[in-house]
């Protein structure tokens, strides 16, 4: 029987999720997409879908799966794992899938919080902030699939539900503790908002929302809520609770992330000397077999060190491609591209794997055939390596990164903390 049940709307913030449960001292298997056959004994499975940018009603519908099976599997709570920066397409999703989860469970007032303040994530008067700066001035703004222009989440979350009434818990009540949370979700709901979003400045913030909800059938948020939930099921960190089996094979990166933390990775590895080939869509467009190239450049490279193969572009880069191809179109080019990439390197030995992008590690775990990844121990905030066996047996060690995350080495420092944990 598992204990908490998760619903993740991409794959790098499932994984975002499970590693902030296994910090806390929780055994996390993630699965792609809702199991179709048993899964290890554990404290939380975070099934990960690809929906965020699905149409409506197919989130709607997978969402809604994946809760099924969670409730099946004895989850007492529901937690729907949303982007730390809100992302999502001016119709939903998150909305319309909140609403159809609340149905499900029955739930009567839901906390909305996506903040995550580790990684510079608040909120403050219903507004997000990335760092020191509201969503709609971060880069968020220039995203290829889910551009963020508005700060104020009880508008933006409104404008998503169809049902629902959405209020905002301020900082001034957040701050009085878990009793004053849930004081003014009862009064909000009494006045007929059962969709609450949460001011949520500061790790306190997030133990004392936690406790609140502890009894809550439904959570909405970022991952960052998760780090109240493992201590109050009487649960520690842990190592053992991380433990991966040994790594082995090459080593390799694929980036389709344009977000300026990718950039920025992929700039310092390759003045670092690393080697790297650059996806160009334009060229995929044309029908040149660019993964074929990208495999065989990668070829005599592959060893110890990582290679580097990336679509990541800055913005005039990127809406020059999009202009040409269509937003959509030049996403799933390059995201298919980055896949059989991706598939061909694990072909070719590697064994240890860095995708950045969610998108990006959608379509290439997918390509994969991974169904079932156990996490370990954390990299950078928001991402940790994880472990998955491949339909022939064979073992492959995972970093799924979400675009915004890590710090500008992590293309190699990941790497290193890997080789030291299997030495260790
Ligand atoms: P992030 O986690 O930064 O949001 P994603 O992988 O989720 O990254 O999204 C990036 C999207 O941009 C993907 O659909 C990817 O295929 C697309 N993309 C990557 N490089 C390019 C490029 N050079 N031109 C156009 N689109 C690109």
């Amino acid at each position: 029987m598992i204990d908490l049940g998760c619903i993740a709307d991409d794959f790098t913030g499932a994984t975002d999720l499970a590693n902030n449960l296994v910090r806390g001292g929780m055994r996390v298997i993630q699965t792609i997409g809702v199991p179709d056959g048993p899964v290890p004994d554990v404290d939380a499975v975070v099934v990960a879908l690809k929906s965020r940018t699905a149409p409506v009603d197919e989130a709607v519908s997978q969402s809604l799966a994946a809760a099924r099976w969670l409730r099946a599997q004895g989850a007492q709570q529901l937690y729907f794992k949303v982007c730390s920066t809100f992302d999502s397409t001016p119709r939903g999703n998150i909305g319309p899938v909140t609403e159809a989860l609340m149905e499900l469970t029955g739930a009567e007032f839901v906390p909305v919080t996506p903040a995550f303040p580790e990684t510079g994530r608040t909120v403050y008067h219903g507004h997000l902030f990335v760092g020191d700066v509201l969503l709609s001035d971060s880069s968020m703004r220039h995203h290829p699939l889910t551009p963020m222009t508005d700060a104020n989440l009880v508008r933006v979350m409104q404008a998503q539900c169809a049902r629902e009434r959405v209020g905002l818990i301020p900082q001034a009540v957040v701050a009085r503790g878990a009793w004053a949370i849930t004081t003014r979700a009862a009064a909000l709901q009494a006045a007929g908002m059962r969709i609450g979003i949460v001011d949520t400045v500061d790790d306190t913030a997030l133990h004392l929302l936690a406790e609140a909800a502890r009894d809550l059938p439904l959570v909405v948020a970022g991952s960052g809520l998760a780090i109240g939930l493992p201590a109050l099921r009487g649960l520690s960190p842990n190592a053992a609770s991380a433990a991966l089996p040994p790594a082995r094979g090459s080593a390799a990166v694929v980036s389709g992330s344009c977000s300026s933390a990718s950039q920025a990775q992929v700039a310092a590895f390759l003045s670092a000397d690393g080697s790297g080939f650059a996806v160009d869509p334009l060229r995929v467009a044309q029908g040149h077999d660019v993964a074929g190239e990208a495999l065989a450049w990668a070829a005599p490279r592959l060893g110890a060190a990582p290679v580097l193969v990336y679509a990541t572009a800055e913005p005039a880069a990127v809406q020059r491609v999009q202009a040409q191809l269509g937003v959509e179109q030049a996403g799933a080019l390059v995201e298919q591209t980055l896949a059989r990439i991706a598939q061909g390197l694990v072909a070719q030995g590697v064994g240890r794997l860095v995708v950045a992008g969610g998108e990006t590690s959608g379509a290439c775990v997918q390509a994969l055939g991974v169904r079932q990844m156990r996490i370990g121990r954390q990299i950078d905030p928001g991402v940790p390596w994880c472990h998955s066996t491949l339909a022939d047996g064979s073992g492959l060690h995972l970093a799924l990164k979400s675009g915004n995350f890590g710090g500008v080495d992590f293309f190699t420092r990941a790497f290193t903390l890997l080789d030291a944990q299997a030495v260790a």
